[in-house]
């Protein structure tokens, strides 16, 4: 994909806009400069065609006395200029003038000033009448070759100067860019430092002191932590379940090739191919609830459904019956009145019955297994006490990580895999909830489960 320096775009933007700033204001001064010339020279043009005026003179009885004082002008020896009667009679011209110039005077409409080319040169021209009563007009021109090379001296004059301004500025944009865009810089070059292997962001302080980028380095911080960490337990958990799968695998292979050791009677392959099935069975449980994780953990958004915690646990519990009878455990079901959660209805399932299977496993005989729902001011909560051995507090931190058993030759025996609390935990954590346990060696275990109710 083709890149793009954000410096330069930045710059190509400043710049362009500096420039169309610059060739707007070297046209405008131009133009107010030329504006401003062009006044003062109608004004020039006016006292010239003024002061001839002043020495014209149209003696009307002989009507061929003319008075025109030479001393009294002022006007450029290339300025032409006709004095005219009011019949059209040319009372006195310039020196200069030619019959078809004269033409050119005469000839063009009744306007104050009017511009008009002759022998490859532009004029500007005034008619200018007399107010007295002898009615004479002067129409007096000038030459307007000055006027058009100061107006290119100007327009060169501005240019320049902007030109020179451009480059300042442009120098001045390219380095305050440049070490303002440093921090972010720096930003790009440690995020790209990151790698599986190196998970070490450390952002810099330029860029946690600038506005705009805080929220970007602190985000990259947070997303880069919550990756490690999620990254750490992916590994964890492939390790686990690979040692787990080893050993119930190695358990498999020691349990066949004892039982292949020596020829053996109907009787002795009977019971060494039912352990060989329960040894199975439990790898299929293993393998099952490391999927259940698996699922629970994955992105897809679920959907989840309005379900009642008390018939589920009344649903488990009596289900629970027979291995609790076996166990010599009574239990106490307070889960009469109906009580909603949002949650699918396999998952509640599988949480109640892992609770209510450790408390049964963890119970002593003749003792008595507490299990209620009921709601409180937090939502609905779901209780499991039994009176078994309890947990040590070294122990409590630890419950809710993967294949992580208290007394591991313990659940062995018992089948456990060390996944059913960590399970529960990513049920409740699904759904909003909150999932604590408290307990004492020798005084019990009692899990709380709170739940947002559901409308
Ligand atoms: P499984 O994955 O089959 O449930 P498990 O019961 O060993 O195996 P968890 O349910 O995750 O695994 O429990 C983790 C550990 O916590 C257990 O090994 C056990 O030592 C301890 N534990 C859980 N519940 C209780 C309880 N009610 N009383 C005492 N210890 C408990
Ligand atoms: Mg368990």
């Amino acid at each position: 994909m083709k890149t793009q320096s954000l410096t330069r775009v930045l710059t190509g933007g400043v710049l362009l806009a500096n420039l169309l700033c610059s060739v707007s204001y070297s046209v405008v001064a131009t133009l107010h400069e030329m504006h401003g010339r062009r006044r003062a020279f109608d004004i020039t043009l006016r006292g010239r065609a003024d002061s001839l005026l002043a020495a014209a003179r149209n003696d009307a009885p002989t009507r061929n006395l003319l008075t025109l004082e030479p001393s009294q002008l002022t006007q450029d020896p290339d300025d032409v200029y006709q004095v005219l009667a009011s019949s059209g009679r040319v009372i006195a011209e310039s020196p200069n003038i030619t019959p078809d110039l004269a033409a050119i005077l005469v000839s063009q409409p009744a306007a104050d000033y009017f511009d008009f080319t002759w022998g490859g040169k532009t004029y500007r021209a005034l008619r200018l009448p007399s107010q007295r009563p002898d009615a004479i007009m002067v129409i007096y021109a000038a030459s307007t070759s000055d006027l058009r090379h100061e107006a290119v001296e100007a327009a060169e004059f501005y240019a320049k100067s902007s030109a020179a301004l451009l480059f300042v500025v442009i120098v001045l944009v390219i380095w305050f860019l440049r070490s303002r865009l440093s921090p972010l810089k720096e930003l790009a070059v440690r995020a790209g430092r990151v790698s599986v292997d190196s998970w070490d962001f450390d952002p810099p302080a330029d860029a946690l002191r600038t506005r705009e980028l805080r929220p970007i380095a602190t985000s990259i911080q947070t997303l880069l932590h919550g990756l490690r960490l999620s990254f750490e337990r992916q590994r964890r958990f492939t390790g686990d379940a690979a040692h787990e799968l080893k050993t119930s695998i190695a358990v498999l292979k020691s349990s066949l090739q004892l039982l292949t050791m020596r020829p053996r009677d109907a009787n002795e392959y009977q019971a060494g191919v039912s352990d060989l099935l329960s040894d199975i069975s439990r790898m299929e449980d293993l393998t099952e609830q490391m999927l259940t994780l698996a699922r629970l953990e994955a992105d897809e958004v679920q959907s989840s459904q309005s379900i009642d915690l008390s018939r589920i646990v009344k649903s488990i519990t009596a289900r629970m019956q027979a291995f609790a009878v076996l166990r010599e455990v009574a239990m106490d079901v307070q889960a009469n009145e109906s009580h909603l959660i949002t949650m699918q209805p396999k998952d509640a399932d599988i949480l109640c019955s892992n609770l209510v299977l450790n408390a049964l496993q963890h119970s002593p005989a003749n003792s008595i297994l507490l299990v209620s729902v009921r709601c409180v001011d937090s939502g609905i909560q779901l209780h499991v006490a039994d009176r078994g051995e309890g947990i040590p507090s070294a122990a409590l931190p630890h419950l809710f990580d993967r294949f992580y058993r208290v007394d591991t030759s313990r659940s062995r025996q018992s089948g456990g895999t060390g996944l059913g609390l960590a399970i529960c935990k990513a049920i409740v954590d699904r759904s909003r909830g909150n999932i604590q346990i408290n307990s004492e060696p020798g005084n019990g275990t009692e899990v709380i489960v709170t739940f947002p109710g559901s409308l």
